[in-house]
């Protein structure tokens, strides 16, 4: 039977996963590798570690489905995280420096002047969690580097680039505009990188890979890795494959994955939204043609439930959320802010702290397991509000994945709190399917009506409420999210 592989490349292991035409898993595998933790705040990865698991975890799919039925690959990978090796030797110069990574901060103060700029042309604000100051950091701290990037010797990617290069033996150092605009350096109007900005972050655009299509023929396996020479594809980001998966080129499609944060994405076509407290990026380029998106992260999605499992030890997985929140008529005034990192999208206020407000003496752990969902949801709404009303989106239907997207409970509250239907893909694994998805699309596996019926909906949930009850539980929410802002930083 004829697959296309995808390659998910994510931030605590790589997984491969074999697809057919009708869109079912044919085979997979997935290897964790290590983080590590150098100072508090500070996360890598080590670039061996993230290309071998890749190579085991392809060879255990290959060795299952044979090489000869591979048509094509597609790679989706974490975003942001940086490498930066030698050409030559194929050695990395130090270890890859994660999206979480915070080491970047001073670089950042020191550059905040120019914030309008940086949004201006990349779509984003300046924080640590983008790659140029990352590489900034490698540059200025590993010694005897500079002449070794004036002699021509070493190369910088994000994860897909460092996988590619590899994968094809050295011959293609490439990326996309979904990875590359998340670099802090790449012009989103332009679809290049910027001079004004490399300059500003010390970044020689020798070191920098080609961007090429979103889609498109990037080059072939060497075949001492893959038996045979297989071509790839299509690359995209982690986010914007989910996004692509999910049928996301319709317009007013938003999709939210539930995972330890949540990342709602919109495409807003051709056209570069307005995006206020959100992010601008492009969710691929294909064709010739460059699709914008809208993005809104929040920190603690499904990890305010982990919180409850894990330090509050009041449930014991994470599925009991639902019971529990079920067993109660309504929340009956208990609002949870999980604050518990600052705020993200749309807030952005670092010094938020966690809270929850209107506990009684009647009040059990049932209320808290239901206030932490609805929580989830509330945020989600948050980040549709401002996508709606500073991107200028007509929101039509919300599309979910990811671990906390299994909650039932969540997902009916999802749909009454946003007066709205919800759709819910048969296939968790949407990350994958999306970098499959435009791999086979490009090399015929697929044409786009055909990947779209390979799209199973296991359930869509219907709004029930009434509009006044609606509106009275979303105030209560902003009431208890200002409460919990402006709070620590003493
Ligand atoms: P990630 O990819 O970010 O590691 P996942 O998509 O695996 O995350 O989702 C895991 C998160 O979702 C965890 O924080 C977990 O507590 C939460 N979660 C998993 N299952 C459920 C559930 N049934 N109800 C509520 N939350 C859940």
């Amino acid at each position: 039977m004829k697959v296309v592989l995808a390659l998910d490349l994510g931030t605590t292991g790589n997984r491969v996963i074999a697809f057919s035409k009708s869109g079912e898993v044919i085979a997979k595998s997935y290897y964790e590798f290590p983080q590590i933790y150098p100072r508090p705040g500070w996360v890598e990865h080590d670039p061996f570690d993230i290309l071998n698991t890749t190579i085991e975890a392809l060879k255990d799919v290959l060795s299952s489905v044979g090489a000869d039925n591979v048509v094509s690959i597609g790679i989706t990978n974490q975003r942001e995280t940086v490498v930066l090796w030698d050409k030559r030797t194929g050695k990395p110069v130090y270890n890859a420096i994660v999206w979480q990574c915070r080491r970047t901060r001073e670089i950042c103060d020191r550059l905040s002047s120019h914030s309008t700029l940086i949004k201006t042309k990349t779509g984003l604000p300046l924080d640590p969690y983008f790659s140029a100051t990352k590489i900034q950091w490698i540059i200025e701290n590993v010694s005897g580097i500079k002449s070794r990037i004036d002699k021509g010797d070493i190369l910088f990617g994000t994860v897909d680039s460092w996988i590619l290069w590899n994968l094809t033996g050295g011959r293609v150092h490439a990326t996309e505009p979904s990875n590359a605009s998340r670099t802090l350096c790449y012009n989103i109007h332009t679809l290049t990188f910027d001079d004004e900005l490399l300059d500003l972050f010390g970044i020689p655009r020798g070191l920098l890979p080609e961007v090429r299509e979103s889609g498109e023929h990037f080059g072939n396996t060497d075949k001492t890795i893959t038996g045979r020479e297989i071509p790839v594809t299509a690359i995209l980001g982690d986010q914007q494959a989910a996004l692509f998966a999910q049928g996301g080129w319709e317009r007013g499609v938003v999709k939210n994955t539930y995972g330890t944060g949540l990342f709602l994405m919109t495409s807003t076509g051709t056209k570069i939204a307005e995006s206020g407290n959100l992010i601008n990026t492009i969710a691929w380029q294909v064709g010739g043609e460059a699709n914008y998106a809208v993005e809104g992260s929040v920190f603690i999605g499904g990890s305010c439930i982990q919180w409850l499992r894990e330090g509050l030890q009041i449930i014991k997985s994470s599925a009991d959320s639902e019971k529990l929140a079920e067993s109660l008529e309504s929340n009956e005034g208990v609002y949870f802010v999980p604050a518990l990192v600052g705020l993200g999208a749309p807030y952005w206020d670092p010094s938020a702290r966690g809270m929850i407000i209107g506990i009684t003496r009647g009040t059990r752990r049932e209320h808290f397991a239901r206030a932490a969902l609805e929580a989830i949801a509330y945020q989600t709404r948050d980040v549709i509000e401002e996508m709606e009303g500073t991107a200028g989106i007509k929101f039509k239907n919300l599309r979910v994945d990811g671990g906390a997207a299994e909650n039932d409970f969540l997902m009916q509250f999802q749909a009454d709190i946003l007066n709205t239907t919800i759709e819910r893909p048969h296939l968790i694994e949407t990350t994958a399917f999306g970098a499959a998805g435009l791999s086979g699309i490009i090399s015929g596996f697929w044409d786009r009506n055909k990947f779209s019926e390979a799209r199973k909906i296991e359930r869509i949930f219907t709004p029930n409420w009434k509009d006044d009850k609606r509106s009275l539980h979303y105030s209560r929410w902003k009431n208890a999210v200002s409460r919990s802002m402006n709070w620590a930083g003493e």
